[in-house]
């Protein structure tokens, strides 16, 4: 999983200040802020979903995704000596809207919308989360690791498995590893469409690159994997390529 230091902007900084005990609702209200945050926010992943990592579009697959959970929009007592994770910069994270884009002309319909409550088993991400706690449930981004991937990627069918080596190299336990992915839904039938279909494309420029240029294939993997010069990511799933060519 990428994952960049960016700076809290100034905004939410002098926010915050002011506003110690805001919740979500009373933060987004204040649209220089909110839009501050979001812009940010975007590139700690280099524009991509902090869990399922696919490529976000903003305005129309992108929302603020909180690692720990908000409490619903207008909460935001988390107990004695909880920092206010509604608004607290390292809790704010990049997320998709987890299958339940709107339909419009610019989005992939089959990749990014028909998810909802009644067809549960499409709902990823955030949308899946919801407000379950993270304790004994979910990976924190801050230990996934940018150049090693915690599950293994099957290019004949998308699926994902949890990489038990790569675990044990970055601590984190297998099982939590499994839970992590099982309650994201990260092993869905939609996210496993999206990521074959890249996979493909993905082997077959490898493929020719091994066979005419199999000298730079480091280049190759380097220019997949690489930001613009916005800090963004050309290509979705990161971990995907980590996995299979790094
Ligand atoms: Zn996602």
């Amino acid at each position: 999983m990428p994952l960049y230091n960016v700076d809290e902007p100034r905004e939410l900084i002098d926010f915050t200040s002011e506003n110690p005990l805001a919740t979500w609702n009373e933060l987004k209200a204040n649209s220089d802020v909110n839009n501050s945050v979001k812009r940010a926010a975007f590139i700690k992943t280099g524009g991509l979903c902090i869990y399922c990592e696919h490529k976000l579009i903003p305005k129309l697959d992108y929302q603020i995704e909180h690692f720990h959970p908000k409490l619903g929009n207008d909460n935001s007592e988390f107990g004695d000596g909880v920092p206010n994770r509604a608004i607290e910069w390292l809790n704010l994270f990049p997320g998709c809207l987890g299958g339940t884009a709107r339909k419009t002309e610019e989005v992939d319909h089959t990749e990014r919308t028909g998810a909802n409550k009644k067809n549960k088993s499409a709902l990823t991400c955030g949308q899946r989360k919801e407000d379950k706690p993270v304790e004994n449930n979910f990976i924190s981004p801050e230990l996934l690791s940018n150049d090693l991937s915690i599950f293994k990627f099957n290019e004949s069918d998308g699926s994902i498995s949890v990489d038990e080596q790569a675990c044990g190299a970055l601590g984190i336990d297998v099982r939590l590893a499994s839970k992590h992915s099982q309650d994201l839904n990260l092993d869905s039938k939609r996210l496993r469409g999206i990521r074959e279909k890249f996979s493909s494309i993905l082997e077959s420029e490898f493929n020719k690159a091994f066979e005419f240029a199999p000298d730079d294939i480091e280049g190759l993997i380097n220019e997949w994997l690489a930001l613009d010069e916005q800090g963004i990511h050309q290509h979705p799933f990161y971990s995907l390529i980590v996995s299979k060519y790094k």
